[in-house]
């Protein structure tokens, strides 16, 4: 589907969203973007190119009645994007599920009230599709996670709720629009605005020294361009549907370590001990009661299985192809150095 209006995108001044702002601009969309400061503390995102002419800012909360109402009106493309993505909090229920899932339900009521919007695009997460590795299987986008609880990886369990609200929304309300949902494993890559989001945040303390070794843990990375290009894709692509399942190549931490370490990085203070054997992976387990409660939680469901996943889906229904993993590692690092969330390699021993 290809619109001349304004495709609102929730969540502007994001990470993700940020990059899809740019993209849109530049293939030349209109944009309104949702945020929640005044516009003007985003220079970032206001002198993006195209900006000036196409690019509106409105102010929106997920936790305010009818907030998306004028976001919304008279668009026929909504990406949802807003969330908050934190792993520690203090209150899973009302810092993460309430703005989660009533946010989702209020940008889908103001759909319904603008009477113009064709397709929502909602950006999910493989923390709606599991929460754990499993040896024994391969994840797609069937598959949903019933792990979660708001004292087991609430984040998951609010991206889960989420998902599930909104696609329960549409079979209640049969809207007028229909629903595409990106589910993206961890992005990675280059920010636009400076902020440290929470996914380059797991390379950053890979190489200062907040790993004590090397788990025996393996991730999937998805540039934070090619999750921008996947919501694209899913707008410009009539027959989109269902959910994508938005990842890259799975890396384990020992290879993410050497790959650093071989690409000039090896001044940092990257885990030396190898703790990814069984008796490392009970340590590590037992190390975990000492980390902040979320992060424990997720230490103890992620190590030492082999997380596998099938995306053949969005490659095959969306054409979308992944920069390779080991590059956009590499441009995380760099960005991250160019941010000041890392300190330039030479200084740092
Ligand atoms: P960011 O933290 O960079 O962006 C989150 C966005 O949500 C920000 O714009 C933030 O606004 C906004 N937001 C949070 N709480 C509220 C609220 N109460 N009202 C209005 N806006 C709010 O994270 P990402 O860009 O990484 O995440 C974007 C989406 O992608 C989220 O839905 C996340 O769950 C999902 N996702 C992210 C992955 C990743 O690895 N990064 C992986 C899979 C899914 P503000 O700037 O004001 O805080």
């Amino acid at each position: 589907m290809i619109t001349s209006k304004p495709v609102c995108v929730t969540g502007a001044s994001g990470f993700i969203a940020a990059h899809i702002v740019r993209e849109l601009l530049l293939e030349g969309y209109s944009v309104r973007g949702t945020v929640r400061k005044s516009p003007k503390n985003y220079p970032f995102l206001l002198s993006l190119p195209g900006a000036a002419e196409r690019l509106e800012l409105v102010e929106a909360d997920l936790l305010g009645e009818g907030a998306y109402d004028k976001a919304v009106a008279g668009c026929e493309v909504v990406m949802h994007t807003a969330s908050p993505y934190v792993i520690n909090v203090k209150n899973p229920q009302t810092d993460l599920v309430d703005p989660a899932v009533n946010g989702t339900e209020t940008v889908l009521d103001s759909c319904v009230k603008s009477g113009s919007v064709k397709r929502v695009i909602f950006t999910s997460s493989i923390a709606a599709i599991t929460d754990e590795p499993d040896s024994r299987k391969v994840f797609t986008e069937k598959d949903w996670n019933t792990m979660s609880s708001l004292d087991r990886n609430p984040y998951h369990y609010s991206k889960t709720l989420a998902e599930r609200a909104a696609w329960d929304f549409i079979m209640r309300k049969r809207p007028i629009f229909d629903l595409v949902a990106i589910n993206p494993f961890i992005v990675i890559g280059p920010s636009l605005g400076p902020s440290l989001n929470t996914s380059n945040q797991i390379i950053r303390d890979i190489m200062t020294g907040v790993y004590p070794g090397i788990m025996d843990i393996n991730w999937g990375f998805v540039d934070v361009r090619d999750v921008a290009k996947a919501h694209l894709l899913a707008m410009q692509t009539d027959s989109a549907s269902g959910r994508y399942l938005c990842s890259g190549e799975a890396m384990h931490m020992r290879e993410l370590v050497a790959h650093l370490a071989s690409s000039g990085f090896d001044r940092y203070s990257l885990p030396k001990v190898d703790l990814s054997g069984k008796v490392g992976t009970l340590l590590m387990k037992l190390l975990s009661f000492t980390q902040p409660r979320n992060t424990g939680t997720y230490i103890r469901t992620n190590i030492g299985q082999t997380m596998r996943y099938d995306n053949s889906k969005i490659k095959r229904e969306l054409g979308l192809s992944f920069i390779p993993v080991k590059e956009s590692i590499i441009d995380a690092v760099k960005d991250m150095v160019k941010w000041g969330h890392l300190p330039p390699k030479n200084n740092n021993k």
